[in-house]
């Protein structure tokens, strides 16, 4: 059975199953959280890493990883990919405001591991493996970058580790200023797309460059080693993910009532939460990317 999901250590993963899974209202960093999670993980690379990112990326991204951080967006409802559907966020108990890897990180059938946690876990093992060079073909390389790469974004959206009964938000129908939106899809995308528009004249690069300014020497600067503080790559996301539910709990959901508007107050209040998910997302999968190509060299071979 080939697939790029598989981890060595677990074999829970049963793809079959999969397929009989209905299709899910979308849940994700838009396109363009998780392109600036991605572009700013991609300037923290080291020399090395930053070689093995380049040659697992087919030649039509042209060494951009951020051209290709959406892609798991894009396939999620192919047929040979259902199986991913759930791996892009965790329902946890209503009201709960807490996670644990072992009562919630599985799918909606109570498949094991099949949550973004375990994704990130699962990518980042297989991706352990790239020195081993073409001697290990059970996994395909390039796409367990680009999954972690996807994933590392979601699990930093606070309502991607959201209630279990409204789909992290996503059947909170509301406003968001005149246009109807739910209260998912104004964390993935709408508080993004406002920020553009009212502060940097609708330009992601402009946007970018705050925030890596930020980053230098600005506003996060005294918080970057705490961010990467990782003893165990595989027990971090862990952490992730629990900042993300407590962070939906305390600004997401709080005060929020379905069929109600949300406009200035709310973007003012949670707009620079959502530009620090971001940037923490992109640090942190810079810290992960370092660390498992950190032993390789440009010249090993990919796949
Ligand atoms: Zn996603």
């Amino acid at each position: 059975m080939a697939s790029a999901f598989r981890s060595p250590t677990r074999l829970i993963f049963v793809f079959g199953v999969m397929v009989l899974c209905s299709v899910s209202p979308v849940r994700s960093w838009s396109k363009e959280g998780h392109i600036l999670t991605c572009r700013i993980a991609q300037k923290l690379l080291e020399a090395g890493p930053a070689h093995a990112v380049e040659n697992l990326l087919p030649d039509y991204a042209k060494g951009d990883l951020s051209a290709l951080c959406v892609w798991p967006d894009q396939i999620r409802h192919w047929y040979k990919y259902r199986w991913t559907s759930p791996l892009h966020f965790i329902d946890t108990p209503d009201h709960a405001c807490s996670y644990e890897y072992s009562r919630d990180c599985h799918d909606q059938h109570g498949l094991k591991d099949m949550c973004v946690d375990g994704a990130i876990q699962n990518f980042t093992s297989q991706l352990q493996h790239y020195g081993e060079g073409t001697s290990d073909r059970r996994y395909n390389m390039t796409e367990a970058l680009l999954f972690l790469s996807h994933f590392m974004g979601d699990i930093h959206q606070p309502m991607h580790v959201g209630f279990t009964s409204d789909e992290g938000g996503n059947t909170i129908d509301l406003r968001w200023y005149r246009h109807k939106s739910n209260l998912h899809h104004v964390w993935d995308r709408e508080i993004i797309l406002t920020a553009l528009k009212e502060y940097y004249d609708k330009d992601l690069d402009l946007l970018q460059e705050d925030l890596e300014k930020n980053i230098t020497n600005g506003l996060w600067h005294d918080d970057l080693s705490s961010w990467t503080e990782c003893n165990d790559l595989i027990a971090c996301p862990h952490k992730y993910a629990s900042e993300s539910i407590q962070l939906a709990c305390k600004y997401g959901y709080e005060g929020v009532k379905s069929g109600e508007t949300l406009s200035e107050d709310y973007f003012d209040t949670r707009m620079p939460i959502v530009m620090k998910r971001i940037v923490q997302g992109g640090v942190r999968l810079a810290m992960i990317l370092n660390r498992v190509f950190s032993d390789t060299h440009a010249d090993v071979a990919a796949t």
